[in-house]
């Protein structure tokens, strides 16, 4: 006899915890011939076909609109995930989450270069690993001087400015990018919230209302 598993725990480890989720995925379960109705354990040897019938059948998602949105996007059928880390969009991290919300709005509206002014090093960091290889970023740091022509130039080069305004950033700094050019007025974002997904989403919000 091969080993098997409580099926209950096993859809709880998936994602798909007590009540509606768990009762469709038995549903499913059963109408693919893997289980039958009242059965509590399942053969190791049938997780695997298992796993993907659900897979094929179900978009599990956390609370968050961008990855309720994304679920019922996904031409699946939407169904609460029992916990954030068991969300396949975000992974349960707001950052992650925000990033692809915004990678996504900036491939809608074209906007390939970004500039970030201002945040602390390890912040800039986490943003440009957040990010990925989607965009290209460039960031200035706030507490750096730099020269107004390098400013020019910055908001010449970049399709998208955040200027970041509740972190690292002074005064001198941020008077270089805050009132630019009319032609590049629309592309700068003054952002005064904490924290990349709060940076992010605002980004994405100035990139829905389209340009100005
Ligand atoms: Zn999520």
């Amino acid at each position: 006899m091969s080993a098997d598993v409580e099926i209950d725990a096993w859809l709880a480890d998936l994602g798909f915890g007590a009540g509606p989720s768990r009762t469709a995925a038995r549903a499913a379960l059963e109408e693919a011939d893997l289980t039958r109705a009242g059965r509590a354990r399942i053969s190791m040897l049938k997780l695997e076909r298992a796993t993907a019938a659900l897979k094929a059948r179900f978009s599990l998602h956390c609370p968050s609109p961008a990855c309720t949105h994304a679920a019922r996007a996904s031409g699946r059928q939407p169904l609460l995930a029992v916990a954030k880390a068991s969300c396949p969009h975000c992974g349960g991290s707001d950052n992650s989450r925000a990033a692809r919300d915004f990678v996504a709005a900036c491939a809608r509206a074209g906007t390939r270069r970004l500039l970030v002014v201002g945040g602390s090093p390890s912040v800039r960091e986490e943003l440009r690993a957040a990010l990925g290889s989607a965009l290209e970023l460039r960031c200035v740091d706030g507490t750096e001087r730099r020269t107004h022509e390098r400013a020019r130039g910055d908001l010449e080069w970049a399709d998208l400015v955040l200027l970041w305004g509740a972190t690292e950033l002074d005064h001198k700094v941020s008077a270089h990018y805050a009132r630019p050019p009319t032609a590049q007025r629309g592309k700068v974002v003054h952002v005064a919230r904490r924290g990349i997904a709060a940076l992010l989403t605002a980004a994405v919000e100035h990139l829905r209302r389209g340009p100005a």
